[in-house]
């Protein structure tokens, strides 16, 4: 059994207090407790304790050499986590935490190697939630916390998400309503020179580049999983993913409609349930397109509008609930139309090609003039 507690901001201070001093009790005694963050949920484990640590990868089904995101409250603390801590580090600390930013550092050995996966670094965070952080300071330890849905599965967003993967296999869910980024952090490599973006998120590539200049980004971010070494072992391998196969269709919200329209029409008579994700200018395009006469009528298509193409932020906010709701609606194939990787857009899009296992069909211009 999983005891979900609501700990939001509409439960009386005193009780939500009691209810977070108990959950860092569980922590500390080497309990999984999972937490909302402003990023995604968090599957959280005393950071120092192995068999604690241990049970976060048991419970997520989650491959013993992908590490683990180290959490804690206050950037003071940085030293019982971090062996060295270059100067970058503490600059980008104060502009961006509390927030959405993980950097790569070299591990101090407090933090156990369970949780790098054998590596010598360690990636860590101080989350601006305040849910996370009254728990983490509750816990009064470094809080190691991958994403709280199974592995593999589109990132938790809501309790609901984490209630559906892991109930029954964690003992405490902390409900604290949707996140804010709806995307996970961005993780940032300070241990090579010049720094490597090894996954984009909440705090974006401009943003970073703004402050330290050049800012590499790994090839995996948006090319085809390599098969050599990875610098983060996260990356390789297919995620973020829905049941149901995906495709990433990229192009003009013109050129993309008429393509899902296509694609639409021949899957559904082969006896498809197509799932779409789409933006409203592609939704607008393909209007009565859909709604008519397509084969075995209405049942064979389920759109998810997730909203105005310049606003990534919106995409990533929506991205994973949606990815679920076509799952649940038994989509077995689903459309999801790609954002320019800009800003917040390079997360989404990133997301989206591991969520497609790399499958993009580029829609062409063409026919009709745009
Ligand atoms: P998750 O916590 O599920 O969002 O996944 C954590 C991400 O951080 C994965 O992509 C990991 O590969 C990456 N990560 C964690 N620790 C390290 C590390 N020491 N070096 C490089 N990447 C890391
Ligand atoms: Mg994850």
């Amino acid at each position: 059994m999983t005891r979900v507690v609501r700990v939001d901001d509409r439960v009386p201070r005193e009780e939500r207090r009691r209810a977070l001093a108990e959950a860092g009790r569980r922590l500390r005694a080497g309990e999984l407790v999972a937490f909302p963050t402003e990023t995604v949920y968090g599957l959280g484990a005393d950071a120092t304790n192995p068999a604690a640590v241990r049970r976060i990868f048991a419970a997520k089904g989650r491959p013993a050499d992908n590490p683990l995101i180290v959490h804690i409250e206050q950037v003071e603390r940085l030293r019982e986590v971090a062996a060295t801590i270059p100067g970058p580090a503490l600059e980008l600390a104060g502009l961006f935490w509390p927030g959405p930013l993980t950097l790569v550092l070299p591990r101090r050995d407090t933090i156990c190697p369970e949780v790098s996966a054998g590596l010598p670094t360690v990636a860590v965070r101080c989350p601006e939630h305040p849910v996370a952080r009254e728990l983490i300071a509750f816990a009064d330890r470094p809080v190691a916390a991958p994403s709280a849905n199974l592995s593999g599965r589109p990132s938790p967003t809501r309790a609901e998400h984490v209630l559906r993967d892991l109930g029954g296999r964690i003992p405490l869910l902390l409900d604290g309503g949707p996140c804010r980024v709806g995307v996970e952090s961005t993780v940032l490599d300070l241990t090579s020179r010049p720094p490597v973006l090894l996954r984009p998120g909440g705090v974006t590539l401009e943003e970073l580049r703004s402050v330290l200049g050049r800012v590499d980004l790994d090839p995996g971010v948006l090319g085809e999983p390599h098969s050599g070494p990875v610098r983060s072992p996260g990356m390789k391998y297919r995620h973020y993913a829905p049941a149901a196969p995906a495709w990433l269709v990229e192009g003009t919200p013109p050129a993309v409609a008429r393509k899902v329209f296509q694609l639409v029409k021949e899957w559904a008579g082969a006896g498809e349930r197509v799932g779409l994700l789409i933006s409203e200018e592609t939704a607008q395009q393909l209007g009565e397109l859909l709604s008519a006469d397509l084969p075995g009528g209405g049942g064979t298509l389920q759109v998810e509008v997730v909203g105005p193409r310049d606003h990534p932020e919106e995409y990533a906010r929506r991205l994973f609930a949606l990815l679920r709701r076509l799952d649940e609606a038994g989509a077995s194939r689903i459309l999801m139309e790609g954002v320019p990787p800009v800003g917040m857009g390079l997360a989404v899009a990133n997301r989206l090609r591991r969520a497609a296992g790399h499958q993009v069909i580029k829609a062409e211009p063409g026919g009709a003039p745009e």
